[in-house]
This record gives structure tokens, C-alpha cells and sequence, in this order.
């Protein structure tokens, strides 16, 4: 498969043979926040247009914004994301460097938000057929990651690249596969991309029913 970016020339161990394979030290990582963790100054209702104003509707919850004209509540939801660590048929991953904020000229995997009402498998696989040209089949679910504080939750896939060409996106600068011994761990984009790629190379994989 051709590489749209840089080829690894470290010879390293194959992903699905893990033997040898230590997870990275942890260490205090510079995650940048993303821009739905930033606080809310939503002021109009969105069905009315009449003001907003924060309430207290439950003693065990937040407050929330809640229309003083038509009594409408503003939830604020989380943001549902998905990733897919890819494998190619030459046993590494593919990463994406990022070419938008957050996380500029940082590597991910592939991924993005879910719409409304699209199933979260379709998006995996529609997000790595956008952000890096392959066509995947999915293997199992790596795990789900959230954090306190933050809006997004982000859903990670393993998959196995199983057609297309491996090119870059208008959202990435860059992709490429890399070793697993090889993966640029002090310049991955989101907390979610540590762990995820941690995870998965750790071996951990849900079963999924497709
Ligand atoms: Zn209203």
C-alpha cells in the first residue's frame, strides 16, 4: 500500500504479535482543550429568541440554560466522537497529522463527531474513508474515554484497512503508518489519542456486533 507521507524506517514488532511491548511512561501530557470544552455564553433561546438565563431545576444536577420567555431548557450534551486505529496489511498504524486546531500539526487517528442519527460504526468507518482515503473493516471496540470537565466523548474502533489508498485530507497535513514500536508519542494531538493507542497495543479489544 502506498504511504501518502513518510515511511517509518525503524523495523519494529508487528501490532498483532505484542510480545516485548511496553506502554509508553506516563508523564504530564499538553493536551489542548477543545473548543466545546470552552465555557458556554449561549444568551438566547434557540426556539424563541427570548433570554436565557441558568436555573436549577434538579438539586442532584447542573444548572441549566432555561428560556424565561417559553420556558425551553438548553441541554448542553456531550459531543460524540469516534476514532479507528487502523492496521495495514503491513502490520502498522496509521496516523494522521492534524491540520486544524486543535491539536495542529499533532498525530491522531483518524476520526470525528458523529451526526445525529448516523450509528456510531458507520461514522468510524466514513471518518477513516475521509481523513485518510482507506476503506476499513472493523475489528472490535478498543474502549470508550471521557473526562471530567470536557465535552467530548470519544469512542475508539480497531480496524484493519482493507482497501483504498492511504492520502491526506484537507484536515490533515500528513499520514502515515508507523511501527508499533514507532508511534511519535510525545506529539499525539488529544489525551484520547495517548490512551487509545495505549489501549491497543496493550491488547484490550470489545467485541462489537456490526
Ligand atoms: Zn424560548
Amino acid at each position: 500500500m502506498p504511504s501518502g507521507g513518510h515511511a517509518t524506517p525503524q523495523r519494529g514488532i508487528s501490532v498483532s504479535s505484542r510480545r516485548g511491548w511496553a506502554p509508553p511512561p506516563v508523564k504530564k501530557m499538553d493536551f489542548q482543550l477543545h473548543p466545546h470544552d470552552d465555557a458556554h455564553t449561549y444568551h438566547f433561546c434557540p426556539q424563541c429568541g427570548g433570554a436565557l438565563e441558568r436555573r436549577l431545576l434538579k438539586a442532584t444536577e447542573p444548572e441549566r440554560l432555561v428560556c424565561t420567555r417559553c420556558g425551553f431548557v438548553f441541554y448542553i450534551d456531550p459531543k460524540i466522537a469516534v476514532g479507528t486505529i487502523i492496521k495495514t496489511p503491513a502490520d502498522r498504524l496509521v496516523l494522521v497529522k492534524r491540520a486544524i486546531d486543535p491539536g495542529y500539526g499533532k498525530w491522531v487517528f483518524p476520526g470525528g463527531y458523529v451526526d445525529r442519527g448516523e450509528t456510531l460504526t458507520r461514522a468510524a468507518i466514513r471518518e477513516a474513508r475521509e481523513e485518510c482515503g482507506l476503506d476499513v473493516q472493523l475489528e472490535g471496540l478498543v474502549n470508550i474515554y471521557s473526562y471530567a470537565g470536557r465535552a467530548p466523548v470519544i469512542i475508539v474502533y480497531a480496524a484493519t484497512a482493507i482497501g483504498g489508498t492511504l492520502c491526506a485530507d484537507e484536515e490533515c497535513l500528513e499520514t502515515a503508518e508507523f511501527d508499533a514500536t514507532a508511534i511519535p508519542w510525545d506529539n499525539l494531538a488529544f489525551r484520547s489519542t495517548h490512551e487509545g493507542l495505549r489501549d491497543y497495543l496493550a491488547g484490550l479489544l470489545h467485541p462489537v456486533r456490526l
